[in-house]
């Protein structure tokens, strides 16, 4: 969780974000007086308070750890379960939209689709009259790559890259533009990408 977190720290829209959230704005949309007396209700277990204040420790203070268990108890996470960091930054993603969308400022609810989402789709093309499948034209969202590292030095990263593309051949698939069952090849594209592209290198 912490080399996430300082992943998202690092990026420096989701920081800024992130930063410009502002507690009055939140109680107001809660129905709340913004007075001096109720703003520790309006940011108790408030995931943006809890990174704002992890981002500032990282950028400002001289300690030497910070303890996370306030934004882990905002984000309602279960620690005491391990998982494998491409699975867990799925979740914690997630987890931070979910709350990022209880915001009453649309830059920060849509902060995670607008940093960190594309779209890909799955193109499967026919071997006899070479038409795309209709479900080629679907796109799914995209938040990372999850690759398969190739151990063979300075291009392993281009060499994934095309691996994650390559096409794979389909025995007997339906084509409706055949009406009958084809060969076909089917590949991965990127349709679109998104500001900030989150590479999960996979070594099993
Ligand atoms: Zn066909």
């Amino acid at each position: 969780m912490n080399s996430l977190v300082q992943s998202l720290f690092m990026t420096h829209a989701f920081r800024a974000g992130i930063y410009s959230w502002s507690s009055t704005a939140a109680a107001e949309a809660d129905g709340e007086a913004a007075s001096a007396a109720q703003p520790a209700a309006a940011i108790a277990d408030n995931v943006c308070f809890e990174l704002q204040r992890l981002f500032v420790a990282l950028h400002h203070s001289e300690a030497t750890s910070y303890d996370p268990t306030a934004l882990t108890d905002a984000l309602s996470l279960d620690t005491s379960v391990q998982q494998d960091a491409q699975e867990f930054n799925k979740l914690l993603l997630s987890l931070i939209e979910t709350h990022l969308r209880r915001s009453p400022e649309p830059a920060l609810q849509s902060l995670v689709q607008s940093t960190f989402r594309g779209e890909s789709c799955y193109r499967t093309v026919c071997a006899r009259c070479e038409r795309p499948f209709a479900s080629s034209a679907t796109r799914h969202p995209l938040y990372e790559l999850e690759l398969r590292l190739k151990p063979s030095g300075g291009t392993a990263l281009q060499e994934s890259l095309l691996e994650y593309v390559c096409k794979e051949e389909l025995e007997g698939v339906e084509c409706g533009h055949c009406s009958s069952r084809q060969n076909a090849t089917r590949n991965i594209c990127l349709a679109s990408l998104p500001p900030v592209l989150s590479l999960q290198l996979l070594r099993f």
